[in-house]
């Protein structure tokens, strides 16, 4: 008894009641606190944005004030918020308002081409119309459309389409004139081109930087910064709180303008740069907040699985959907950076302390990866460089990258979405059933997480956990199950590991006595509801420092 009283007492003291002057209460609640030992409480005390106490509803309660605010949740739970780690709201906001004609949510070429068409309908003669997602994995009756076929379609609007991987685009004749884009137009270089039929004449179809001249209306600031901050607040409304931009950024002065930085931001945001925005970063990796930093450097090593682009130590299935991709037969990929190159950059922004995050999906990529780090740095550290997507980082490497001090973020939904076409056209059962180690890596201490790469899959957290956690297709096949992991895990991914790769984990990532009030409230708890029905969870409130955001 009298060890209890002590405790008692010492739990008064450590979070120091009423001279906190609490604001606020809730209780009643389910709390995952996600701390070390995944304890669940019933309430927590918040004072200036700040969690100071975590507890029973009547150790809770005995620390309130006059001034304090009670909220009595009844019974719902409250979890730390979501960190983005990696996404890009940037590409979001070009995109934002672009009509869907993505494999996501057509099932038939017959569904896209009519979408695109009623948006041509509702929208006024000779202005724009835009559409985004064309896919011909997950659709596989779609034929890339020429430009004739899109002047059939639609003859009274200039159109321009975005494939789903972001790499390819279309545009039909109306659009080529408007722009001022013409068979005589010298294609960009460096694998960009308008590509023209035999005759010479434009077919419709460009590449990578050919879109740019397509782009500069939709990137003006009058129309970019309301929708930035529109694509900001969905991540608020999925029940993020932080959210990293890796690479492809607005101008750091126009993303800190977009998000209310100088009044309540929206949201918190971090920034990695790429080779292009290396301008952007400040003198030091000690610069900006809580709510604006930037933290490092984005790398590439290969590209996508589904452009031919990520490197493979042995080739692409070769088949009539590989061949719709461009992929040749005995492709293997290859690295967008010469060895000793990623190297230099490695050693370069290492020693100036600045975090790296570098893309690497292929088991070869990850292999090389591996070996530049290995390369460049030679002594202990805790910069927290980042492997991101990891699709076919071996497992047997996972030793090596604890030891060179790397961490995992996994593109987890390729199994949700393309796990099926992975399997059956691209990669085979044998490579597929190596894909997204993360249970290994949890187990290895990596500290791995889990990422939407939005707006390439929806930023949405509970759809990334429920894949980590069941490992199966859309259509509910399998895919290595042994890496799969269980629900706590999976909110640690999100939540305390997230806050760990972006260097806020002594900030946020859990609901524990000093860390900023960052939390929300669902409808449901996880650690009860089996995960396929982790879909209905509502996020009802989302708090940012103590203050309700949603
Ligand atoms: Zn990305």
């Amino acid at each position: 008894m009298r060890l209890i009283t002590l405790l008692f007492f010492l739990f008064l003291v450590s979070c120091s009641g009423k001279e906190n002057n609490i604001d606020l209460i809730l209780y009643n609640a389910t709390v995952l606190t996600v701390d070390a030992k995944n304890s669940v409480v019933e309430a927590v005390a918040i004072s200036d944005g700040k969690f100071v106490a975590t507890g029973t509803n009547q150790q809770i309660k005995q620390l309130a004030s006059n001034n304090t605010l009670h909220i009595d949740l009844l019974g719902k739970t409250l979890a730390p918020a979501f960190v983005a780690v990696h996404e890009h709201p940037a590409i979001s906001a070009v995109f934002n308002d672009f009509i869907d004609l993505s494999g996501f949510t057509h099932d038939n070429a017959n569904s896209v081409w009519q979408a695109l068409q009623q948006a041509a309908q509702s929208t006024p003669k000779g202005e724009w119309v835009y559409g985004s997602g064309l896919d011909t994995i997950l659709i596989s009756d779609l034929t890339l459309p020429s430009k004739q076929f899109l002047d059939e379609l639609i003859p009274e609007h200039p159109v321009f389409l975005v494939s789903q991987s972001l790499h390819s685009f279309w545009a039909n004749s109306l659009a080529f004139e408007q722009i001022g884009i013409t068979k005589d137009t010298p294609n960009p270089g460096h694998g960009s081109i308008y590509e023209k039929d035999q005759h010479g004449e434009l077919t419709g179809f460009m590449t990578e930087k050919a879109s740019a001249p397509f782009l500069v209306d939709l990137k003006s600031p009058l129309r970019v910064i309301p929708s930035y901050q529109r694509v900001l607040q969905q991540y608020i409304d999925a029940g993020f709180t932080s959210v990293a931009s890796l690479g492809y950024n607005f101008p750091p002065l126009a993303a800190k303008f977009a998000a209310n930085y100088w009044t309540t931001p929206i949201i918190r945001q971090f920034f990695y740069m790429k080779e292009d925005e290396f301008s952007y970063l400040p003198d030091s990796p000690d610069n900006g907040d809580d709510y604006f930093r930037v933290l490092g450097v984005k790398l590439w090593h290969d590209g996508s699985p589904y452009t031919g682009t990520m490197n493979l130590f042995e080739p692409y299935l070769f088949n009539e959907i590989t061949a719709e991709l461009g992929i040749v037969e005995g492709h293997t990929g290859g690295s967008t950076i010469e060895d000793q190159q990623l190297v230099n950059y490695i050693r370069k922004y290492h020693q100036q302390g600045w975090q790296i995050a570098i893309h690497s999906q292929g088991d070869k990529s990850n292999h090389k990866t591996l070996k530049a780090f290995q390369g460049a740095i030679t002594t202990p550290h805790d910069l927290r460089h980042r492997i991101e997507h990891g699709l076919l980082l071996p497992k047997d490497k996972l030793v090596d990258a604890k030891k060179l001090g790397l961490s995992p973020s996994f593109h987890i939904n390729h199994i949700f979405y393309y796990g099926n076409a992975l399997q059956r056209y691209i990669l085979g059962k044998q490579r597929a059933h190596q894909m997204l180690a993360v249970k290994s890596s949890q187990q290895q201490d990596l500290m791995p997480t889990l990422h939407a790469d939005s707006p390439m899959f929806p930023a949405d957290p509970f759809s990334l956990m429920r894949t980590a956690i069941l490992r199966k297709t859309h259509s509910g096949q399998e895919i290595n199950p042994e890496q799969a992991i269980t629900r706590q895990e999976a909110l640690r991914l999100m939540t305390i590991n997230a806050a760990w790769q972006l260097h806020m984990d002594d900030k946020l990532g859990s609901i524990e006595s000093g860390k900023l009030a960052d939390f929300i409230v669902l409808s449901q708890n996880p650690y009860q509801l089996p995960a396929e029905q982790w879909l209905d969870i509502q996020i009802e409130q989302v708090w940012m420092e103590g203050a309700r955001r949603k």
